[in-house]
């Protein structure tokens, strides 16, 4: 059995498949007609990595063996080391080796978590990931999150700020009111959560986390701007409140920085950084060093669903998986799309990610990669 075909695509979720927002999916076909699929981070619709795994990653994996996977994904990352290991590169083959264990699941018959040693749990419950709130009312934000709490039932909230990464500090007074706002609304005892996605100085951060350690928040995800790892670590070892990062981070060498620096919570996403295979390596050293792993992934699909077999494989599971806004609009492109049910996700036994293709959509919003 050999690799015949690497297959990167864009797919748009518009209803007219040529507009919206857009995934980075992966096909890869072995010569026995087996097939596995993958995904990319879409930032920026993704092009940067699709174009890697085109270019650069597909030549050099046809003729090779499939099983042989982590070999083959660890030569491709040092030989393109200096495309910069960090997000294109490390997307490209995060896809490409969730689409290699899917088909490995596929060839044995088996769900992913089993090939990864079992599942602790299949049933996991999810935590509802409300991002763009830097730019609303605090009325609005309340609206928003209590429609999605009627909606979906949530084990938890996070509001995410999403705003301006050029400005620190904008509105600490405002950000205060919403958490505040939100707290009101679901009750001392709802567990919530508080993303800045990197909006504030190491003072404005210590600032709003005492708010939110008086709040009961669980958890206060990103203050400071990634690339200051040691301020990240500052923020957190002054604050109670667990200070989490990670989502930015692309190697399992500058989590390790993370930990070094004082951060307790890391947030590796597996669509940006290792796949399947990496994000295990993750929880390894997250479990070596006695703090969190708490995977970042906001992809619906087949992102979600890698997610939860490594999620499912996870021993200390703390916090419950991500689910991010609009994850209703991959469901056309699968015949057996992931949906919450009574506020989990189950998965099945079903070989490889369990996800079906529904191939007549694919074809017709999917935009090939030159
Ligand atoms: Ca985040």
């Amino acid at each position: 059995m050999k690799i015949k075909s690497v297959e990167p695509f864009q797919i748009l979720w518009g209803a007219d498949g040529k507009s919206g927002a857009a995934s980075a999916f992966l096909r890869i076909t072995t010569d026995d007609g087996l097939f596995g699929i993958g995904e990319a981070s879409p930032m920026q619709g993704g092009l940067a990595s699709l174009g890697i795994i085109a270019t650069d990653l597909a030549p050099a994996l046809i003729g090779n063996y499939p099983l042989d996977h982590a070999v083959l994904l660890d030569t491709l990352f040092h030989k393109c080391i200096k495309l910069g290991p960090e997000g294109a590169l490390t997307g490209a083959l995060a896809a490409l080796d969730i689409a290699l264990w899917d088909l490995k699941g596929k060839l044995f018959k088996q769900p992913i978590y089993k090939l990864l040693g079992g599942a602790w749990r299949t049933r996991m419950p999810f935590y509802a990931s409300i991002g763009n709130n830097a730019k609303r009312s605090v009325d609005e934000v309340v609206r928003v999150v209590e429609a999605r709490l009627t909606r979906e039932r949530p084990a938890l909230v996070k509001i995410r700020w999403d705003g301006n990464r050029t400005e620190l500090d904008k509105d600490i007074a405002g950000d205060i009111a919403k958490a505040r706002a939100v707290r009101k609304l679901v009750g001392e005892s709802f567990p919530l959560a508080f993303d800045a996605n990197n909006g504030y100085s190491v003072g404005g951060a210590i600032r709003v986390g005492r708010v939110l350690e008086e709040l009961g928040y669980v958890w206060f995800e990103e203050p400071v701007q990634h690339y200051n790892v040691q301020s990240m670590g500052e923020v957190a070892q002054r604050l109670d409140i667990t200070v989490s990062a990670g989502e930015q981070t692309y190697t399992l060498q500058a989590l390790a920085d993370l930990i070094s620096a004082g951060v307790r919570m890391l947030q590796p996403d597996i669509v940006k950084m290792g796949g399947i295979t990496g994000l295990m390596q993750c929880i390894a050293l997250a479990q070596a060093h006695g703090v969190e792993l708490v995977p970042h992934q906001t992809q619906p699909s087949i992102g979600h669903m890698a997610n939860l077999h490594v999620l499912a494989a996870q021993m200390h599971q703390t916090k419950p998986a991500e689910l991010a806004d609009n994850w209703e609009r991959t469901q056309p492109g699968f015949a057996n799309p992931p949906k919450p049910v009574d506020g989990h996700f189950e998965l099945s036994a079903a070989p490889g990610l369990g996800l079906e293709l529904n191939e007549a959509e694919i074809a017709r919003r999917r935009r090939p990669i030159a």
